[in-house]
């Protein structure tokens, strides 16, 4: 009979919390007690770890056994806790030395028949227990190439809880040495794609540039390449910096879908419109980001945006608006990240019979109404369409690139003592009184809001594109053709955003 205690991590939303598992063995009926987990986990988690130890070939310890662990985990995503659980058990029955577990961190769900299954997170949750000064951590084979891309973490992978039991007895818990140091964000890059390839769409290319470079929201209307287009937005937004990467790899991560992670290119998440409210916005049981996180410090593309239902579309202005997603269910919540650039695009009906659609005018209307909300955040709009294919090949991703960045560097100057990085992030008071445009260009934009064309709100979205267009010109203040230009992407090519 004994003590013993050892660590783990646990994750709410993307906020890793280290826990203090200590277990201490009385003679006694043969019990377990925990202590310290959420009330909902605690019954699935005493069966799980008694389970697996009695498949693991060790008898169950006759003694009272309680483990507690503290602080409290946060009743979202607890499964991870597992195995440091259960070694914690084994540790102060005697079955494994309790110094071999002590200052080590371990991480994994226990299956019934004693294996151990990966979790997600694991990025992380290494991340901290190495920031914490705890470097060596026991982790499922399967999250053990994830772990080691942590730098400085010492990483053990197992797969069965018989083998930690006899390792951890026998000293021979190795450390991971059989695979190179991997660089920490080495993970394939999807977006091997260029503007190149979109034939022609002047105005289409245009608008993706100006948002690209002032950070602003673009819809496109019609049938046409629009998909290709979202697919090359992320190939001309700026780098990700180190530390906008890593935030964009633990979301990935806890996501389960680390392999997907763009690197340090921004990402881009394009859910189907038959997705989910909870596969769009995330859920709180099981701690999982949705496509709005996965879009984070990226592109959120949605094809064919009026065939998503309704909570999605109105759901979606809440992130828009605060960069975040706040989830509550039965009491619980989590806050993910989720500030990205907003793709839309739409036909113009609900019909696929382009030639011989017999939609009327009202249905039409219909279907496009079904955008009314998030249209009203969306400062940039273009035309897009098919046909044009045998047009000169288009500008190449990198010289659009290179351009988008010398914008976004003169705005992000301009910016320097604000909380802003990009025009689209400057709120319309300080738009007005720190950021005056050429007089010209504010009389334009005026006569335009006094003609009932634009809302005062809509006035803001135009001041801030009208900068972005002055910043791709090296200019140092929007003049006349800036306005005139971001009312004519206010607009698009069909006058449809004119409200
Ligand atoms: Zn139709």
């Amino acid at each position: 009979m004994g003590q013993a205690s050892t660590r783990s991590v646990a994750l709410v939303g993307l906020h890793p919390q280290l826990v203090d598992i200590e277990a201490a063995a009385v003679p006694g009926d043969a019990e377990l007690y925990l202590v310290g987990l959420p009330e909902t986990s605690v019954w699935p988690a005493r069966a799980r770890i008694r389970a697996a130890i009695l498949n693991s070939g060790t008898a169950w310890p006759d003694a009272r056994i309680t483990v507690s662990v503290s602080p409290v985990i946060p009743p979202v995503y607890d499964a991870a806790a597992d195995l440091a659980l259960a070694v914690a058990v084994l540790a102060a029955t005697g079955v494994i030395p309790p110094e071999r577990i002590a200052g080590r961190v371990f991480l994994g769900e226990l299956a019934l028949d004693g294996g151990i299954r990966p979790v997600r997170g694991v990025l992380p949750m290494v991340r901290a227990a190495v920031r914490a000064g705890l470097s060596r951590v026991v982790v499922p084979a399967e999250c053990a190439r994830e772990a080691a891309q942590v730098p400085g973490a010492v990483v053990m992978p197992v797969t069965r809880l018989a083998d930690v039991v006899d390792q951890l007895r026998h000293g021979t818990l190795r450390d991971h040495h059989d695979q190179e140091p991997e660089s920490e964000f080495a993970l394939s890059s999807s977006f091997a794609v260029d503007l190149a390839d979109v034939p022609g769409n002047q105005a289409a290319r245009h608008a993706l540039e100006v948002c690209a470079a002032g950070g602003h929201h673009l819809f496109l209307s019609g049938e046409g390449p629009a998909t290709m287009l979202a697919e090359r937005l992320p190939g001309i937004l700026p780098p990700l910096t180190d530390e906008a990467a890593r935030q964009v790899a633990d979301i990935y991560s806890l996501a389960g879908r680390l392999d997907g992670a763009p690197g340090s290119t921004p990402p881009l998440s394009a859910p189907h419109h038959t997705a989910t409210a909870a596969a769009i916005f995330g859920s709180v049981a099981g701690n999982r980001p949705g496509a709005v996180s996965l879009a984070h410090r990226g592109v959120l593309h949605l094809a064919d945006a009026p065939e998503f239902t309704r909570p999605v579309l109105d759901g979606l202005c809440r992130p828009l608006d605060s960069g975040q997603v706040h989830l509550t269910e039965r009491g619980r919540s989590v806050r993910y990240p989720a500030r990205f650039t907003l793709v839309l695009d739409a036909r113009p009906c609900p019909c696929l019979e382009q030639r011989e659609c017999a939609c009327t005018p009202e249905a039409q209307r219909r279907y496009r109404a079904r955008l009314a909300l998030l249209l009203s955040r969306v400062a940039v709009r273009a035309p897009v369409e098919w046909g044009d294919c045998g047009a000169r090949a288009g500008e190449s991703s990198a010289a659009v690139a290179a351009r988008v960045l010398a914008a976004r560097v003169r705005a992000a100057h301009r910016l320097a003592d604000t909380p802003w990085r990009t025009n689209a992030e400057v709120p319309a008071p300080d738009l007005r009184t720190r950021f005056p445009v050429a007089p010209e260009a504010a009389e334009l934009l005026r006569s335009a809001v006094n003609t009932g064309l634009v809302t005062a709100d809509g006035l803001a979205r135009l001041l801030r594109v009208a900068w972005t267009l002055a910043d791709l010109r090296g200019a140092d203040r929007p003049q006349l053709d800036d306005a005139a230009g971001a009312l004519e992407l206010w607009k698009g090519a069909d006058g449809d955003g004119a409200r």
